[in-house]
Order: structure tokens, then C-alpha cells, then sequence
């Protein structure tokens, strides 16, 4: 077979001549591969502006099959892009960064092969969903949880963590967590990473094997596809309560932020805190459209201030889990309570509260007369108290659509209950996300030179902070725009431009890139570059895997 011109472009009709869709569909079956246009379309479409039509949709079902299409690729010299869901929305889904290439979805490969109860630990497939395991976990009575993310339910456990996704609780950084690989090479080789054999006993135990490890070769790069992997599991605590903390006054996040570093450095808030400006709240809790506010740019300081006062949305609020003992939770408790109270208002969340808020949520839209006892007995709107409970269960590993509805804010059509999906809407999302030490001083210098960007660029200010770890906290941003409005798109370009440039004046990176960023990456350090396109070039002598994911 006459070897495709990668550079020329392949197109879909090369498919087609060199019969590149035909031994597809000798691999996985005819109706595993999609090729109209409108199927096209469907998998070449995200919240972000900059697009890539794919030439073909793969669906493999085995490793087997993973391997020969990567095998027909390698000897035709095309490119395929590898998904687990493909619903990484807000940084490229299943976006190529070039057109003609084949996008290869893993959904159908979704067993959980096994779960160890004992040891704490699944090892799956990566079409299994948040969703998946955890209705896996429950249903069979293991009493263990699945760390998920506030965003889609339906994405994948493995494709989050190989992005170094993080979650909610404390196995909320997913790539830390997994623990022994199954790759497939593009040359098609299977390899183990983490053990010589598939019965080595500590393969989903110990993580780093002996030798050097490799595991970070597949994380975030074009290097393999990952096709099986264990994940570590949080075992059912004895207590669990979330906390929602609310910052009354701006000028206090600084010490609020070296409180909670103090926290997790000695192991008492182990849970992915999450703490949010205003705005992502207004973003979660309505449409821009739904309010009497202007509708174009940003809003004005007196708008925002309203819907303040009429959500009871503080300046600041954050959430988090405790779990243990009953005796570990009371003292986490009574520590949270020492370091924070000073600078807010700090609710506990049980089971049993989060239960009464529900019955009381029920007979309040029944009895719309009860909707100002609301605000006596909860100090809160009914949109705040119908949050609760979402964001109580995510923190123990339950997921949930309710908050990817955020991408809906500036969307002119009313946002679904279920079945969200914001690349099918046309929703307008980029995440812009760099991670910073977790000192109050340097995260609040950094956000202001962020919030002046967004406001010279006339967006809402949209940052959650997340802390990674101890150490490091994500600045999480969101570009939130109408997609079907060229002067915003060229807008929120520029914006995410502007981002890039003064996050490299501030000798800062993303902690994850979106396809936006990938030209990027290697900008000040050519050794790295260099280093990576050795290992790639080593792996994948025809680039023909995810050519140019994350600058490789
Ligand atoms: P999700 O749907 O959970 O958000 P994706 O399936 O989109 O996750 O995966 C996120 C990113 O990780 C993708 O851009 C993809 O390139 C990479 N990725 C996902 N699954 C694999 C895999 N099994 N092997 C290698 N890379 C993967």
C-alpha cells in the first residue's frame, strides 16, 4: 500500500482510496466507524474556538483492536487521536489539532475488571465513567468510594487522571492515584508499566515498580494508550460531613488561603478545597439571560452586587469534605471551626442535615408561602439550598450533571436538567488553568493581574481556586462566552492570549493544557522540548499518535 503524505493532509476521501476506512471496519465492525458528515461534525465540536474537522470516528471494543488500528495507522501513516469519552469540554474534547485526523473513542471498552476490597483498589478499562464505578461500588455493596469531579458524570476515570484531572476528595489527584498501567504503543506493542507480569501481586499496589518510572511517559502526551490501569479507592469512612465556608469580607481571602495551607500541611483539610469568587456561583445558580442585568460585556459592579444580595451568595465561598473516625471528623471540625470562624460563616453538612434541607426543598415548592422561612432558618436563597446537597454528595465521590450547567450562563435557550452537554449546545467555555504556590500574598497578586485582564477584555471575572496539594493551588479560570457571536469569540481569544502572556511574565504554567496552549508549551525551554521530541520520535517514528498534543 502506498504510504499517505501526513504533511499533504490525508482527507477524508483518501480514506476512502487507500482503503484506510474499509480495514477500519475489518478491525472493529461497520458500525464502529463513523465517516458522514454530520458524524464528522458531532466529534469534531467543543466549547472551545479553535476547531479541527476529523476525517473518521473509531470505536474499538479490545485491546486487540486497539492495537491493529494503531498498527494500519503506523503503516499508513495516519494520525489517530485516542479518547476515552472525548468530553474534556472547555479544553479540546475530542479535538485534534489538525483536520483528516481518525479520532478513536474507548467508550465501549468499559469493564471493571476488578475491585479489591481489601486493598483499595478498582482496575478498569478506560470507558468507564464516574458514573460507572461509582453505581459499580454501591450496587455490589463495596464499601469503598470513587473520587469523581464536579463536571460530567459520563466522562471517563482514566481519561481525567492521564489528563492529571483533580477531583473532590482526598484521592482527588486522579493521577497520583492510578496505580499500574496496560499501554499500547504505537508501533502496537503491549506494555505494563508498574510490573513484569499482569499476575505480579503489587502491581495495583505499589506504584512505582522497580527501575525508572515510567508512568508519567503516558500522562499528558502522545507517548501510548492507555488501555487498562488500577485506581486507588478511598475506603468508607466511619464519618463524613462537607463544610461550606462563606468569606463575608475580600480583603480576608489572603489569610484565609495561609489557613487553609496550615490545614493541609497537618492533615486536617485533605480534601480537594475548592473556593470560589461570586461569579461562579452566579454562573451555576442562573442564566445571564434569566436576569434583569445588562446583557452585553461584563457586568457592571452593581449588577453583581444585587444578585449578591438576592442569591445570598457571599464574596467568597469555599467547600470541602471531612472524613474518618467519628473521632478524627470532630477534631477536623473543631480545627476548622479554630482557623476559619474569625473570617466567616462555617456550616457543617451531615447525611442527616443534607437529608432535612431535601424534605424541606420538597415541601417548599409545594408551599411556596414557606420560601421566606428559607431565608430565617437557612441564612440562604432556595437556588443555594438546592446546591447543597449536589455539592454534599460529589465530596463523597456521587456524581452529578448539576454543575456542568454553569457552561450554559451566557446561553440565550434555557440549560437541560439532565442529558448536559455543552459542545452540543454551542456553549462557550475555555478553562484557563494555572496552578500557583499556596501563599494568600502570591495568589492574590496573580489574580489581580488576571481580573484586570478579564475586565480590559470585558468579561466576568471566573475563578475557583483549587488546592492541588498542600503546596499548590489551581487558579481555575473560565472564559464563558456566546459561541455564536463572532466579536466575542475574537474576544475570548484574545482574552486566553493575554492569559498565556502574562502567566509566562509571571513565571507561572498551567497545571493542564487545552488544545489552545499546546503551541506553547515549550516556549522557554527548548531542552525539554528537545528531550520530549527525542522520546517521541523514539516511540513513534511516524508521528503518528496525537501529533503535536501538548507541543509534542
Ligand atoms: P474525559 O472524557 O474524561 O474528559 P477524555 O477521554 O477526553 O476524558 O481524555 C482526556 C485526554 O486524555 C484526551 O485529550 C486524550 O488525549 C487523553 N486520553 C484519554 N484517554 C486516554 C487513553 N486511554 N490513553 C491515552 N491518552 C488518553
Amino acid at each position: 500500500m502506498k504510504h499517505l503524505d501526513t504533511e499533504s493532509g490525508i482527507g477524508p476521501s483518501n480514506l476512502v482510496d487507500h482503503g484506510v476506512l474499509e480495514r477500519l471496519k475489518a478491525i472493529v465492525g461497520d458500525e464502529f466507524v463513523l465517516s458522514r458528515d454530520d458524524q464528522r461534525d458531532r466529534y469534531s465540536n467543543c466549547t472551545v474556538p479553535w476547531h479541527h474537522r476529523c476525517a473518521a470516528v473509531v470505536f474499538p471494543g479490545t485491546r486487540e483492536e486497539i492495537v491493529g488500528i494503531v498498527r494500519l495507522a503506523m503503516e499508513v501513516g495516519v494520525p489517530i487521536w485516542p479518547f476515552s469519552t472525548g468530553r474534556n469540554w472547555g479544553y479540546g474534547a475530542s479535538l485534534a489539532c489538525e483536520n483528516d485526523a481518525i479520532i478513536m473513542i474507548m467508550e465501549r471498552m468499559n469493564r471493571v475488571l476488578e475491585v479489591n476490597e481489601e486493598l483499595a483498589y478498582a482496575v478498569i478499562e478506560p470507558g468507564v465513567t464516574y458514573q460507572q464505578l461509582s453505581d459499580h461500588l454501591r450496587n455490589k455493596g463495596f464499601k469503598l468510594w470513587a473520587d469523581c469531579i464536579d463536571g460530567t458524570p459520563h466522562g471517563s476515570v482514566i481519561g481525567n487522571a492521564l489528563e492529571r484531572g483533580v477531583g473532590e476528595t482526598p484521592y482527588g489527584d486522579h493521577f497520583g492515584n492510578l496505580c499500574g498501567l496496560e499501554v499500547v504503543l504505537p508501533n502496537g506493542e503491549v506494555v505494563l508499566v508498574g510490573a513484569t507480569s499482569e499476575d505480579q501481586r503489587t502491581w495495583h499496589t505499589h506504584k512505582w515498580g522497580l527501575g525508572p518510572s515510567l508512568d508519567g511517559l503516558f500522562s499528558q502526551s502522545n507517548f501510548g494508550i492507555v488501555t487498562r490501569a488500577g485506581i486507588w479507592l478511598m475506603p468508607e469512612p466511619e464519618a463524613y460531613c462537607s463544610y461550606v465556608f462563606e468569606i463575608t469580607d475580600q480583603s480576608s481571602v489572603p489569610a484565609v488561603l495561609d489557613a487553609f495551607r496550615w490545614l493541609a500541611l497537618h492533615g486536617v483539610a485533605t480534601s480537594k478545597l475548592h473556593m470560589i469568587n461570586d461569579f461562579v456561583s452566579m454562573t451555576v445558580l442562573t442564566q445571564r439571560q434569566d436576569e434583569a442585568v445588562s446583557q452585553k460585556g461584563r457586568l457592571l459592579p452593581a449588577e453583581l452586587d444585587t444578585l449578591r444580595r438576592k442569591y445570598r451568595v457571599a464574596p467568597w465561598s469555599c467547600g470541602g469534605g471531612l472524613y474518618g473516625t467519628r473521632e478524627q471528623v470532630a477534631v477536623q471540625r473543631r480545627l476548622l471551626r479554630r482557623k476559619l470562624s474569625r473570617y466567616g460563616r462555617l456550616i457543617f453538612l451531615t447525611d442527616t442535615r443534607v437529608a432535612m434541607i431535601e424534605s424541606f426543598i420538597g415541601l417548599a415548592r409545594g408551599h411556596r408561602w414557606l420560601l421566606p422561612f428559607i431565608h430565617v432558618l437557612f441564612r440562604t436563597s432556595l437556588p443555594v439550598l438546592e446546591l447543597a446537597p449536589h455539592a454534599h454528595r460529589v465530596l463523597k465521590g456521587i456524581p452529578t450533571e448539576y454543575f456542568v450547567r454553569h457552561a450554559y450562563y451566557r446561553n440565550a435557550v434555557a440549560r437541560p436538567d439532565e442529558n448536559v452537554d455543552p459542545a452540543r449546545d454551542r456553549c462557550g467555555l475555555i478553562w484557563f488553568a494555572p496552578i500557583l504556590p499556596l501563599s494568600g500574598f502570591e495568589v492574590m497578586e496573580y489574580l489581580a493581574t488576571a481580573k484586570a485582564a478579564f475586565e480590559r477584555h470585558e468579561f466576568d471575572f471566573y475563578v475557583a481556586l483549587l488546592m492541588m496539594n498542600p503546596r499548590s493551588v489551581i487558579a481555575l479560570m473560565a472564559i464563558i462566552y456566546k459561541r455564536d457571536d463572532p466579536e466575542e469569540v475574537a474576544r475570548a481569544e484574545r482574552l486566553y492570549a493575554q492569559l498565556l502572556e502574562d502567566m509566562r511574565g509571571a513565571r507561572l504554567q498551567q497545571y493542564r493544557a487545552g488544545v489552545g496552549a499546546w503551541g506553547e508549551i515549550h516556549s522557554g525551554s527548548p531542552a525539554l522540548r528537545n528531550l520530549n521530541l527525542r522520546i517521541k520520535r523514539a516511540l513513534d517514528p511516524r508521528n503518528i499518535l496525537a501529533p503535536g498534543r501538548y507541543g509534542i
